[in-house]
Parts: C-alpha cells; sequence; structure tokens
C-alpha cells in the first residue's frame, strides 16, 4: 500500500469517520436560524443556507447509501462524488459563515455560527485526517472566508486573526494526524504478513517443506467432510522409507537429511493437484491425501511412485543414496458412520502388511466400508 495514496481502504474508512457529521450540520443549520428569531429577520437568506445545507447533505447521505454499489461500478467515480460533495458542504458553509459574520447588526447569530462552524471544523479536519489535502482544503474553506471578510471590512480584527490561527492549528494537527493514521496502517499490514507467515511456518515441516503432522491431521478433517458432502471418495496412502536407520548408520544424519528433503521434493512433483495433500506424517513416514480416486488409479499411481522412489538417487558428499520405500494405501466413500482415524488405520495395517511381506511393495487394505 502506497503511503498517502487515496485507496479503497482509505476512503472506507473516510466515509465511515464522516458520516456522523453529516446529520450535525443538518441539525445546527436549523438551530442557527430558528435560535433568537434570526429566520424572521431574514427570510430570504435563511431559507437559501438551510436548502443549500440540508440539500448537500442529503446528496451526502444519498451517496454514502450507495457507497458500495457505486464502487463496484467505478472506484473513481465514487471517490470523485466523495471529494466533491464534502468540499460543497465546507463551500456553503463557510460562505454563509462569512455572510453570517458580516451583519454588523446580529451579535448573537455571529456568535453562535462562530461557535459551531469551529466544531464542525475541528470535526472534520479530524475526520479527513488519512487524505491530508481534504482534510486541509476543507479547513480552509470553512474558515478563510469569514476571515478574510472581516479583514476586508475591517470589523472584528480580533475574530480573523483567531480564525486564521485556528485554522493553522488544525493544519498542524491534521499533518501530524496523518502521519499517525498511516503509521497504524502500515503497521496493520506489516502484523497481517507477520500472522500469515506464522500461520505457514506453524503448517509447515521445516526439513522437508511439506505440511506436518499437525497440519495434515486438521486439513484431513476438513477434507472427510467434503467429501463426505460431495459425496467423492477418498484414498490415504501412507509411506514410509525403508531400513532408513542404516542411511543414516551408513552415511551420517546429514546425509540422511539430504535424502529427506529430496524425497519430499520428489512426492510434491507427483501429487500436485490442488486437492492433493502430501505431508510428514513422522520422521521417514509420510501421508498422501487424494479425492475423487478409484480403487485402480489409487494403486497405479502409488506403484508409479514406489519405482520413482526405488530408481531415486540423491548424491551426497561422493556417496549416492538410494532407498526404497512401503506403501499401505486405502480408500474410502466417507459417511457419517467413519471417521478419518478409522481410514488411516486401515492405511497403517496395509502398511505393516507391506512391510510383513518384504517392504518396497504396495498393499491395499479390503475396501470395506468405514465403521465396520
Ligand atoms: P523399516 O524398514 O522397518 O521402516 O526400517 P527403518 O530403519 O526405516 O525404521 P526404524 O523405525 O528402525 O528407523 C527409522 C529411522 O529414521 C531412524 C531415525 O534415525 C531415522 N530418522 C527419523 N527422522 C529422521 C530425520 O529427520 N533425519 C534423519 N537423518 N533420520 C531420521
Ligand atoms: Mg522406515
Ligand atoms: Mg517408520
Amino acid at each position: 500500500m502506497k503511503r498517502y495514496e487515496l485507496n479503497s481502504r482509505v476512503l472506507h474508512d473516510l466515509k465511515r469517520r464522516s458520516s456522523i457529521g453529516i446529520v450535525i450540520y443538518m441539525i445546527l443549520s436549523f438551530v442557527i436560524v430558528y435560535e433568537e428569531g434570526y429566520y424572521f429577520r431574514n427570510p430570504s437568506f435563511s431559507l437559501s443556507f438551510l436548502l443549500m445545507i440540508n440539500g448537500v447533505c442529503i446528496i451526502r447521505c444519498i451517496h454514502l447509501l450507495l457507497f458500495d454499489s457505486l464502487e463496484e461500478f467505478s472506484e473513481r467515480m465514487n471517490t470523485v462524488i466523495f471529494i466533491a460533495t464534502v468540499l460543497a458542504t465546507a463551500g456553503a458553509w463557510g460562505g454563509s459563515f462569512a455572510y453570517f459574520i458580516s451583519n454588523d447588526n446580529e451579535y448573537k447569530a455571529k456568535m453562535l455560527v462562530a461557535i459551531c462552524s469551529a466544531g464542525l471544523c475541528s470535526g472534520g479536519v479530524v475526520a479527513f485526517i488519512p487524505e491530508r489535502r481534504l482534510s486541509v482544503i476543507f479547513n480552509f474553506m470553512m474558515l478563510m472566508p469569514p476571515a478574510a471578510t472581516l479583514l476586508y471590512r475591517g470589523t472584528d480584527r480580533g475574530l480573523a486573526f483567531m480564525l486564521l490561527l485556528y485554522s493553522i492549528y488544525l493544519v498542524l494537527l491534521t499533518l501530524r494526524g496523518c502521519r499517525e493514521y498511516w503509521d497504524a496502517l502500515e503497521n496493520e499490514a506489516k502484523l497481517k504478513e507477520r500472522t500469515v507467515e506464522l500461520k505457514r511456518i506453524s503448517h509447515t515441516d521445516p526439513l522437508t517443506h511439506l505440511y506436518n503432522r499437525r497440519y495434515f491431521s486438521e486439513i484431513f478433517e476438513f477434507e472427510w467432510k467434503r467429501a463426505s458432502r460431495d459425496k467423492t471418495s477418498l484414498t490415504l496412502i501412507i509411506c514410509d522409507i525403508d531400513y532408513f536407520k542404516d542411511v543414516n548408520d551408513t552415511h551420517g544424519h546429514i546425509a540422511g537429511d539430504e535424502y529427506l528433503i529430496s524425497l519430499g521434493r520428489v512426492l510434491r512433483n507427483k501429487f500436485k493437484r490442488d486437492t492433493d495433500i502430501v505431508a510428514r506424517y513422522g520422521g521417514e513416514e509420510f501421508v498422501i491425501l487424494l479425492s475423487g480416486l478409484d480403487d485402480t488409479d489409487a494403486l497405479q499411481m502409488t506403484e508409479s511412485l514406489r519405482r520413482q522412489v526405488s530408481d531415486h538417487k540423491v548424491l551426497f558428499d561422493g556417496a549416492t543414496l538410494r532407498t526404497t520405500m512401503s506403501f499401505g494405501v486405502a480408500s474410502c466413500s466417507p459417511d457419517a458412520q467413519g471417521t478419518p482415524d478409522l481410514l488411516l488405520a486401515r492405511a497403517d495395517r496395509a502398511l505393516y502388511r507391506a512391510k510383513e511381506k518384504g517392504r518396497n511393495r504396495v498393499e491395499i487394505d479390503d475396501p470395506v466400508l468405514i465403521g465396520d
């Protein structure tokens, strides 16, 4: 996110921060003209003041109601309308403020408008802090017309200087607030990035970069429910390196680690569909979860993987590391009776049989209904 750029997120913040203020303009416009009977002494100006302020405010309310749909249609147009209506409010109020203040006989109305304007201006400035140019222009449009009028007329110079000083103070407040807003936004983005990264790390096995066992258990539950809903089959393959202890004993643990890393790549490249899940289940044991395969396809794929692993060689420190793997396969159509643990137990049973029958082979558990 580019600092100080008016993007959709910032525009939504501006909308949220400024929406309450619109109602206040409408209420105060009535308070000013009805208080002390100003309306009856100056009906034509009062009417145009009320129409101007309330007209713009009603347009702003309608725009806020249509904000999301308009944003989908054209983000740029949405932004332009937002800024134009905000500035129209400031222009209408600032111009009227100048008129009120030039009314020498209306001391009470002048004071009332001055107090209301100061409040509305500071509220608006704070609301528009995320977009500092808008905040500053808004401030000037509210306060400069009356200050200029007073200076031009040569009356109430004290009030004019107070308005100028107040306007400068609000500009400083805007610059500081804007910096703080963008710092907070950047921190929020950094925190989001870190959270995603931490989540990824907590899901990943540090050696092979495959999913780890904890995440596999989570995903297995999720896939089980999905397969149950979609009425598709799930196939679970558990595979274990044969005599891996010998590799470590002969070539050392670092060589063993290199072999595991390389085997992780082989597994990942073999099962590439979005729905294929490959995880390191334990030391030299891996699990593969596949959906929508029938038993013949599942067996064929596992057999092809078995051959690929037995042909796979890893060169390490002048030595060639080569092993085989044993595979246990089980599949089912998840239903309300079965559980992921039962499918796991069946695949494990098949793996045990593969080891017993001499290793480097694939065994499938009887395709019986889970729950029996
Ligand atoms: P089997 O065919 O019966 O599975 O024999 P095996 O030697 O593979 O099985 P065993 O359970 O006796 O030994 C597993 C070996 O896997 C022992 C352990 O040191 C090794 N191992 C487990 N995790 C790692 C690891 O992260 N790095 C390395 N280098 N070796 C590991
Ligand atoms: Mg083993
Ligand atoms: Mg093992």
